[in-house]
């Protein structure tokens, strides 16, 4: 593959995951790559502006929800760091993501890259599923699933945190949502909506099996639920190991988030 030859101005701690990417058919930043090689015989990462985190909403008890937007590419991703609060383990792949993806040759050109650090934090404050309210964050939107209780909300996004999510998605309208959740006794990678090839790209890359929504029990107004089926945006659901060490679960996922936000 004629990109192949781009790794050679790479510094060497990136060359093997570069390779991984390379060989993904339809990779989106071949163009990068091919740009840098033109270029001097070292290439150092441009310098960017840091990035700042914004906050696009509170939560029920004041906490804020923040965003950080990376990359400026025609490509746009949407991470969710998490929403059950008791499910963190996707807190350091969080963390982590920004360096990757920034450090990663051309990802920036290709790709922007928004991460909602936690969409639950009043969850994540008091380890619990639900918010402050007892609602399910991941009930809350308007899918035709949805069904009126107590712990799923009296009406599609009646409550902040889901509105705040549900806004960000219209206004940032990304190809493709990646969430974080974690369960009990297994992981794997879920979607809905047109993200089959993406999660048989999760797959390959981490090891994770892919297991369809409709093997799952059913999720009446779940963000996949809105999302994957009533929007058309393919979104995967990443399921960590409840329990796991986070480290150890990010470098084990690491190029396959990566392989997944740079794949068109
Ligand atoms: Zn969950």
């Amino acid at each position: 593959m004629a990109a192949t030859g781009a790794c050679v101005i790479l510094p060497a701690p990136m060359r093997p995951l570069l390779s991984l990417l390379l060989l993904l058919p339809g990779c989106v930043n071949f163009h990068s790559f091919e740009r840098q090689r033109q270029g001097p015989a070292v290439v150092e990462a441009a310098a960017p502006a840091r990035p700042q985190w914004q906050t696009i909403g509170t939560s029920v008890e004041g906490r804020p929800l923040r965003t950080l937007r990376l990359g400026h590419g025609p490509r746009r991703v949407l991470w969710v760091g998490g929403i059950h609060g008791d499910e963190r383990e996707g807190a350091v792949a969080t963390d982590g993501l920004p360096h990757e993806f920034l450090n990663l040759p051309g990802a920036a050109d290709a790709v922007t890259l928004t991460i909602l650090e936690d969409v639950n934090p009043d969850g994540s404050a008091a380890n619990t599923r639900a918010n402050s309210n007892r609602v399910d964050l991941n009930r809350n939107y308007p899918a035709r699933n949805f069904v009126a209780s107590a712990s799923n909300g009296q009406s599609p996004l009646d409550q902040p945190e889901a509105r705040a999510l549900h806004d960000l998605l219209l206004a940032e309208r990304p190809h493709l949502v990646i969430v974080a959740h974690a369960w009990r006794g297994d992981h794997f990678i879920n979607f809905d909506g047109p993200a089959e090839r993406h999660a048989q790209l999760f797959s390959q890359r981490s090891g994770y099996r892919v297991k369809p929504s409709d093997k799952i029990a059913p999720t009446p107004g779940s963000l996949g639920s809105w999302v994957g089926r009533t929007l058309g945006t393919p979104i995967l659901t990443l399921e960590y190991e409840r329990g796991a060490d986070p480290r150890s679960v990010w470098l084990d996922t690491r190029e396959a988030i990566l392989a997944v936000i740079l794949t068109e």
